[in-house]
């Protein structure tokens, strides 16, 4: 594995290769990435203890595959002079869930669906993330976290959780998986940065556009 050669402070000192997650039942990745150690266990823990029980529970299958949209990229948080936890490799933005029966729930399209139990598993597998992780935003966060879902493993001040998007309620009335109900972490509505909050609410992501423009 090895120092992983970032240009500046960017990397992380043992990064792992990872092509899947889980625990007991591996599942993999559509791309192989870097993730630093602590993220790799966060990772493999929210799988397993979140998103393979709320798949049973909502679908009777599991997930059989994730998909993400990166892991690593040395670069500010979009419109800040913060470092984005994306840099450190203490980051991971997902974007779907492939079911073992071929189907495949996309935060981009199921996120509001019609389709309710979509739009509860997203909201499940997200809200319910901030037990594994520092940083939960999705598509009720800002515009920046309307095709995935941001996990990172930041410091943030005082030991806070940011929760924030990552359970927005079902549209139209539509009822909320009852596996938030004994959630008990911190949410806010602001957010927060590894050396304090930053003032003007330091959005994580938002930088798929250029770098696909840029391809
Ligand atoms: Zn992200």
């Amino acid at each position: 594995m090895g120092e992983y050669d970032g240009p500046g402070a960017c990397g992380a000192d043992r990064p792992f290769k990872v092509s899947a997650v889980g625990r007991h039942q591996k599942v993999p990745l559509n791309k192989s990435t870097d993730l630093n150690c602590p993220m790799v266990a966060a990772v493999d823990d929210w799988l397993e203890r979140t998103v393979q029980p709320v798949a049973q529970a909502m679908f009777g299958q599991p997930v059989i595959g994730v998909e993400h949209m990166g892991t690593y990229s040395c670069r500010n948080i979009a419109g800040h002079r913060q470092m984005s936890e994306h840099a450190y490799m203490n980051a991971i933005d997902v974007s779907g869930f492939r079911l073992a029966d071929g189907r495949t729930v996309r935060v981009k399209s199921g996120w509001r669906s019609a389709d309710a139990s979509e739009a509860n598993f997203l909201r499940a597998v997200g809200g319910a993330a901030c037990e594994q992780f520092t940083t939960v935003l999705g598509p009720g966060a800002d515009a920046a976290h309307q095709d995935h879902l941001h996990f990172d493993l930041a410091r943030h001040s005082k030991g806070r959780r940011v929760c924030r998007g990552g359970d927005e309620p079902v549209p139209d009335g539509g009822r909320m998986f009852s596996f938030f109900k004994d959630r008990s972490v911190e949410t806010t509505g602001s957010i927060g940065t590894r050396d304090g909050d930053a003032g003007g609410g330091a959005l994580e992501d938002g930088w798929y556009a250029e770098d696909e423009a840029a391809e």
